[in-house]
């Protein structure tokens, strides 16, 4: 694991990288660690106000994953906000980046700070994979109906589906998302 707090700490920008980003709390690190099976990749504890650090997990050689920190919270400091856009847009111009997991609360739905990082990551140039996480807290009716709301809200920017980490749903869906992308690029190379 590779914690970049500036954009010179970033890996070489060879094989393929994934980002997963979501709103603080929305299950972002439970499904990184479900999704690579590596209990503890991500870290599920946050202390509020560290320091905004992209961390970058190789899976395997050339083939990683970013995680970004969550956003939505009103206080962060403009300070740490200021240093935290040129790591993202740095992270944006990267070659290796394939994708966007957007992780999304399912009883939430998408919200502006969503709809902001899927432009940032211009999904008419990556793909964009939205999780509706804590799926096992919606009725099935629910599930159905939130997967139809982000789909309609999506407009094709964006693919989506349900998703829990403790029930498995969508668990497989995910991860064949993710390696499609880590190994099509890696073939491309
Ligand atoms: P992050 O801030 O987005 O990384 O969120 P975490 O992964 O730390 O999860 C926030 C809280 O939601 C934790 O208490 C998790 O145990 C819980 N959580 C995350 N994913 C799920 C899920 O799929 N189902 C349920 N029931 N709880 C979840």
């Amino acid at each position: 694991m590779l914690s970049a707090a500036a954009p010179e700490q970033f890996p070489a920008d060879i094989g393929a990288e994934v980002a997963f980003a979501g709103r603080s709390n929305a299950g972002k690190s439970t499904a990184i660690n479900a999704i690579t099976a590596r209990n503890g990749l991500a870290r599920t504890s946050k202390t509020p106000g560290r320091t905004r650090l992209l961390n970058f997990f190789e899976l395997a050689p050339n083939q990683r994953i970013v995680d970004l920190p969550g956003y939505g919270y009103a206080d962060v400091p403009e300070a740490e906000r200021r240093s935290w856009v040129p790591l993202i847009e740095a992270l944006r111009h990267r070659e290796s980046l394939r994708g966007l997991f957007l992780i999304v609360d399912s009883r939430r739905g998408l919200t502006d700070g969503d709809a902001r990082l899927i432009e940032w990551s211009d999904p008419s140039v990556r793909g964009v994979h939205v999780l509706l996480a804590k799926a096992d807290k919606l009725t099935r009716n629910e599930g159905a109906q939130a997967l139809r709301k982000a789909e309609a809200e999506l407009g094709g920017r964006a693919t989506v589906q349900l998703f829990s980490a403790p029930k498995k749903v969508g668990l497989e869906d995910a991860r064949r998302v993710l390696m499609a992308w880590l190994l099509a690029s890696t073939d491309a190379q």
